[in-house]
């Protein structure tokens, strides 16, 4: 097989699309439908693996460069990648101070799956966008001529790869809810919904800044607006990884009652909100609403 054979992981596409028999949502009129795209593959979860595998294919054999926090799942998933199809990866991972400290288990699975981790200072990290800061670490990674792949795998090339998320639900739902980080799985998902489907994203990063982010990238990927979207910026919990003891007991609940584990970062938030907008009214009676399931719980 080819390095970049995608085909030969044998992805589960489409992902599966369970109905959910939950009263509180029934008692709204509100149907819902969890779109598992948690059990494509047990590695390359969930979106990682529509955002990841145009960029796999696109590197070409090369090193493949990205970026993350200390808790990545995309980190994770690019280094599972690099494992499962024999490519070089390399992890830049914001925080100096890291590089001191026994790695957390996340960090820990990266390097067991072979990437190499460069640890920069938040600030150098910050700036990671600018062409001279990037060449400098890419230098001091010794990585120079690496494929490179944005934070959270964000590119046009990712967009475009979500787009089949949309696909694969025309005709499935009316609405279609997706917790967001950097905004390229909601662009994607936006773009490839059919007339009269929205898409309604939940970011989980604090700021308000989301909505430009999305039609930036879809300006990258598509040359301008694509779907109908809009964001509910009310379920960060007080921002990226943040939580509350309500929402851990509102995901312990969904996993008891359902059978289904619950990714606290992003899936969690996402969750909680539409329950709270189905009881707030927000959607009519009769409204057919897809949960996206973009990823598992890491076990560490
Ligand atoms: C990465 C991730 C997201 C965020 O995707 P974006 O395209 O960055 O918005 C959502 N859910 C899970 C489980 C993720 O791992």
């Amino acid at each position: 097989m080819s390095s970049t054979d995608l085909s030969a992981l044998r992805p589960r596409l489409p992902s599966p699309l369970e109905e959910l028999v939950d009263e509180r949502f029934g008692r709204c009129g509100v149907r819902v439908v969890l779109k598992r795209d948690d059990l494509i593959h047990p590695e390359l979860v969930g979106n990682k693996w529509r955002k990841l595998a145009p960029n796999l294919a696109a590197a070409d054999g090369r090193t493949v460069v990205t970026f993350g926090g200390a808790y990545s799942n995309h980190l994770r998933a690019t280094a599972a990648a690099g494992r499962l199809l024999g490519l070089s990866t390399v992890g830049v991972v914001r925080g100096q101070e890291l590089a001191d400290l026994p790695l957390n288990a996340s960090l820990a699975r990266c390097v067991a799956d072979g990437m190499r981790l460069h640890f920069v200072d938040r600030s150098t990290y910050r700036r990671k966008g600018e062409p001279e800061v990037l060449a400098g670490i890419l230098g001091a990674a010794g990585a120079e001529g690496a494929y490179v792949v944005p934070e959270g795998g964000s590119n046009g090339l990712a967009v475009r790869g979500c787009r089949a998320l949309g696909g694969e639900l025309r005709g499935r739902a009316d609405v279609v809810g997706v917790a967001c980080g950097t905004g390229g799985t909601l662009a994607g998902l936006a773009a490839g919904l059919g007339v009269g489907q929205r898409a309604l994203g939940v970011p989980v990063l604090k700021g308000g800044f989301l909505a430009d982010e999305v039609r930036g990238l879809q300006s990258a990927a598509f040359g301008g607006p694509r779907g109908d979207w809009w964001l509910d910026e009310r379920f960060h919990f007080g921002g990226y990884a943040r939580t509350a003891p309500e929402l851990d007991a509102f995901a312990a609940d969904f996993e008891e009652r359902h059978g289904v584990r619950v990714e606290r970062l992003y899936v969690a938030k996402l969750l909680y909100g539409l329950l709270a907008l189905t009881e707030e009214g927000a959607f009519p009676r009769g409204t057919v609403l897809a949960a996206v399931v973009t990823g598992a719980p890491f076990d560490g």
